[in-house]
């Protein structure tokens, strides 16, 4: 049986990750999404095991303690980790997955699986990418903190095999969703 495939989706908070992945998962691409943990409070919506698992900090460092973490990284001053055992026994059961994770965890992904494929989700430019933070009903301070990550995130841009600018919604799941669909084709005749 062949081994399942691993998708890396990163990009600025606020580009609309979440947003594509929820109307990725509602087609009929086979795929399974990793829920990994954070540290931070859950935003008005999100629930526990769905959209995170939101854990406390001493959870956090039992976990790492553990090497249960396939990678961590702090975020815009919260801690984010992706559960090793999931990724691991999917893609051994040949499912294929797909991580939305920061520029940083991806790298370290990226050494761990060298044939993850990496897909950095750009924003149409920085003004748009705070108008639909604050859409998202994010406080101000954190817009501000974020958008000075999110500049620095867009140049690891060149790291990735596959940059999608985010302008329309629907457009930006069908590239994402044929991108997928062929990489899947590629593998086992799909
Ligand atoms: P991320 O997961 O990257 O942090 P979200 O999915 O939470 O971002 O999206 C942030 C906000 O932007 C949400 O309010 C979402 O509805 C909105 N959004 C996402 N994609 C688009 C788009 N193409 N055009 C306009 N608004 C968008
Ligand atoms: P947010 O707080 O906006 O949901 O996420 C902030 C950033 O953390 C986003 O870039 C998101 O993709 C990233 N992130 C979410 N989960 C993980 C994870 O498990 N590992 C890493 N490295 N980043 C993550």
């Amino acid at each position: 049986m062949r081994k399942g495939l691993l998708f890396v989706l990163s990009g600025p908070s606020g580009v609309g990750k979440d947003t594509i992945l929820k109307e990725l998962l509602k087609t009929d691409l086979k795929i399974t999404k990793c829920v990994t943990y954070t540290t931070r409070l859950p935003r008005p919506g999100e629930i526990d095991g769905v959209d995170y698992k939101f854990i406390s900090l001493a959870k956090f460092e039992e976990l790492k303690k553990d090497d249960a973490l396939l990678e961590w990284a702090e975020v815009g001053g919260n801690l984010y980790a992706t559960p090793r055992d999931f990724v691991e026994r999917k893609l051994e059961e040949g499912e294929d997955v797909i991580l939305k994770i920061d520029v940083q965890g991806a790298m370290k992904v990226k050494e761990l699986f060298p044939d993850a494929i990496l897909i950095f989700i750009a924003p149409p430019s920085l003004e748009v990418l705070a108008e639909r933070m604050k859409k998202r009903g994010s406080p101000v301070e954190e817009i501000e903190r974020r958008l000075k990550i999110a500049s620095r995130e867009m140049e690891m841009a060149r790291d990735y095999q596959i940059v999608l600018v985010n302008d329309d919604l629907e457009k930006t799941v069908e590239k994402l969703y044929e991108i997928i669909k062929s990489k899947q084709g590629e593998v086992c005749g799909r």
